[in-house]
This record gives C-alpha cells, sequence and structure tokens, in this order.
C-alpha cells in the first residue's frame, strides 16, 4: 500500500452528492454551504469548489479571513462572513467582495465607511433567542433606521436579514422563527427590502419547513453527518465525506496480564496481539475516547486498548493477523462497515460537529472525486 501513514481522506463526490440531495429536500430558492473552520475539517477550498459544483449557490464563513482564503483560490461564488472582531477592519472583505453580516450599529457604521465604488452589501443579524451575536430586538428601530439611511446615501445595500436558531426544541425553534418574523416586519415598515431572509443551519432546514425562508445555510449535511447524531443524514440518503485513517505502525504479540498505554488502564486478558496506531490528541483524536472509541482493521471493528497518548493510540486485535503497514480506519462512512463519526462522538461524549472539526496536528487530507 502506498501513500501516507495518517490522513483525512475526503470524498469530493460526497460532498457534490450530499447538496445536490439537500437541494431537492429544502426546495429552497438559495443553498449556502457553510464552510467555516476549514469545512470543518475537510478542506474548506476543495469542499467548497465541490459544494458549488452541487448547486451550492452561496459560500458561509465565520471569519473574513476565511472567505478571503476562498476567494485567493479564485472561488467567485457569493459569499457571507459572520463573526468579527472588535474593531474589525472590513476594507478587505469590501474589496473582495464579501458579504458582511453585521449585528450591531457601530459594525454597521463600519461597513459603510469601508464602501469603494459601491454600496457595500450587508445582512443583519438579528437576535431571536440564542443570546449570541445578533442585533437585540431594542436596536432593531434604530439599526434598521439607520440602515435604511445608508442605503439611501449609497453606503450600503441590505442584502439580508438573518437569525440563527437553538435547536432546544421544535418549540423553540418556532417561537425564534415568529420573533424573526416580526424582525422582517419591522424591517419591512422601515422600508428595508432584503432579498435573502434566512435562519436555518443543516437541523431546522431539515426538519422544520417554515424556517426555510429564501435561503438555508447548510454546514454539518454537507459533509453527510447529522446535526442531531440520529441517523438523519443516513435516512435521506447522505454519505459521510470524511474517512480517518492510518497504518499499523508496529504489531507486538504479549501474554495475559500485559498492560498497555500510559496509567496501565487496560491490561490482556489472554495473549494477544497489540498494535501501534500513530495518531493521537495531538491529531486531535480525544483522549477522551481511551478505552472507548472503536477502529476497523481488516474488516474488523476493536476498540481502543488503553489511553491515547499525544501521538499514538493501541489496539487489542486479539489473533488477527495483521502487519506493519495495514490500514486502520477510524471512522468513515457506516455504510462500507467502518465506525461512523457519530461512534468517535459517542465515545468521547460530544457531538460528531466536534470529532471531524478538532482534527488537525500531523495529519494531512487527501482527496478523491471532484471536478480536478
Ligand atoms: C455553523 C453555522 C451554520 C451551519 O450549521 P450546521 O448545523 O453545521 O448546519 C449556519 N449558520 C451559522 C450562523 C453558523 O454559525
Amino acid at each position: 500500500m502506498s501513500g501516507r501513514f495518517r490522513e483525512i481522506l475526503v470524498d469530493l463526490d460526497a460532498i457534490r452528492e450530499n447538496v445536490v440531495r439537500l437541494r431537492e429536500v429544502v426546495g429552497t430558492p438559495h443553498v449556502m454551504a457553510v464552510v467555516k473552520a476549514d469545512a470543518y475539517g475537510h478542506g474548506a477550498v476543495e469542499s467548497a469548489k465541490a459544494a458549488l459544483a452541487g448547486g451550492a449557490d452561496w459560500l458561509g464563513v465565520a471569519d473574513i479571513s476565511e472567505g478571503l482564503q476562498l476567494r485567493a483560490a479564485g472561488i467567485e461564488a457569493p459569499i457571507l462572513a459572520w463573526l468579527h472582531d472588535p474593531g474589525e477592519d472590513f476594507a478587505e472583505a469590501v474589496a473582495e467582495r464579501i458579504d458582511l453580516g453585521l449585528s450591531s450599529l457601530p459594525q454597521l457604521e463600519a461597513a459603510a465607511a469601508a464602501r469603494l465604488d459601491e454600496p457595500v452589501a450587508v445582512q443583519l443579524k438579528l437576535e431571536t433567542g440564542l443570546s449570541r451575536n445578533g442585533i437585540p430586538e431594542e436596536q432593531w428601530e434604530a439599526a434598521f433606521a439607520r440602515a435604511r439611511e445608508l442605503e439611501r446615501s449609497g453606503h450600503i445595500v441590505v442584502r439580508g436579514l438573518f437569525s440563527h436558531l437553538s435547536n432546544a426544541s421544535p418549540e423553540d425553534d418556532r417561537a425564534a422563527v415568529a420573533v424573526f418574523t416580526r424582525g422582517l416586519e419591522r424591517a419591512d415598515a422601515a422600508g428595508l427590502r432584503p432579498e435573502l431572509r434566512h435562519i436555518a443551519a443543516s437541523a431546522a432546514a431539515l426538519t422544520l419547513p417554515e424556517a426555510r425562508f429564501d435561503l438555508v445555510r447548510l454546514g454539518i449535511a454537507v459533509y453527510g453527518l447529522s446535526p442531531s447524531g440520529d441517523g438523519l443524514a443516513q435516512r435521506l440518503g447522505l454519505r459521510p465525506a470524511m474517512t480517518l485513517r492510518g497504518r499499523i505502525a508496529a504489531v507486538r504479540r504479549v501474554p495475559a496480564g500485559k498492560g498497555v498505554s500510559y496509567d496501565y488502564t487496560y491490561r490482556t486478558d489472554r495473549e494477544t496481539t497489540l498494535v501501534l496506531v500513530p495518531l493521537g490528541y495531538a491529531e486531535g483524536i480525544p483522549r477522551h475516547a481511551s478505552n472507548r472509541a472503536p477502529v476497523a482493521i481488516g474488516g474488523s471493528t476493536f476498540r481502543i486498548a488503553g489511553r491515547v497518548a499525544m501521538d499514538q493510540f493501541v489496539v487489542d486485535v486479539g489473533d488477527l493477523d495483521v502487519t506493519v503497514g495495514d490500514e486502520v480506519v477510524l471512522f468513515g462512512d457506516p455504510a462500507t462497515g467502518v465506525p461512523a463519526a457519530d461512534d468517535w462522538a459517542d465515545a468521547a461524549e460530544t457531538i460528531n460537529y466536534e470529532i471531524v472539526t478538532r482534527l488537525g496536528g500531523r495529519l494531512k487530507h487527501s482527496y478523491v472525486g471532484g471536478a480536478q
């Protein structure tokens, strides 16, 4: 077998096909693929291109720098960036035609001040319950009035109004949608005519039709994973795009009673074969998954034996016939018989989002599929 010892293998066809399928499911005029945080660990530029090939017509990022990275790679699609540093300079974003998601009057003034030849395209974020960074209801009137004034003077154009949901419960999300709808009415009364109204991320886009409006912002579902860890993605025919894999770096036959890895939290209960896998918490492998997370080797599934260390972990494979260099799949598409990112999320008592996004360290990406 050739290639690297450890890699994040990303199937770009899965990303493209997932977007095609998601567009059928949601039926909205616009679909934004959210590619923040290096596309949830999948590689921002490659994933963005695959999502656009599947029919996404917007890209969403948190940081402006993430949008600039996409522009530097030649991606021309509309981009929205919504989370800014205090006193952030919007000049580069404006020059690169990145829409600014704005959550306060000072941000609105800063955006207007960054105008070049054209009005700056902004999308106002409204607080509707999540208690994070939208404009709070008591400031809507002032913000909408000022935004309309800045539109009239040619400084900005309010392209969108948006918000974000808590997913606390369908009732909580419906209540937030009601607050958002009130915000849309107040904006309309102030003379704003936003082309894009949006509030749903993957969860609401897939389960709460009244939250879809003109556009849905799809992150986790684009990568073929469920927003709620309940198998929804699989039921919709989405395919996990990421496979995390390495190879066996050492094999050792040991007797019963042998302690394994730091603190000997695992001891062999019979003569057995231990294999060493060179991925550790420096790569984002959760130490909390020690003795719990599954891996696939030679078509069978085993559990990690003992503590995940910084650079490596051990697997007890019993009497399986293995050699150095054999493939170890930590997770991928469960339809192919390997563990899912959700299995790792369960083992680490977290969510699939964190499992895929936290990967890094010495891992490299490889890609299959896609246009290139
Ligand atoms: C991350 C994010 C999304 C995407 O969420 P998913 O649950 O991954 O679909 C959408 N909108 C905002 C504002 C976000 O921060």
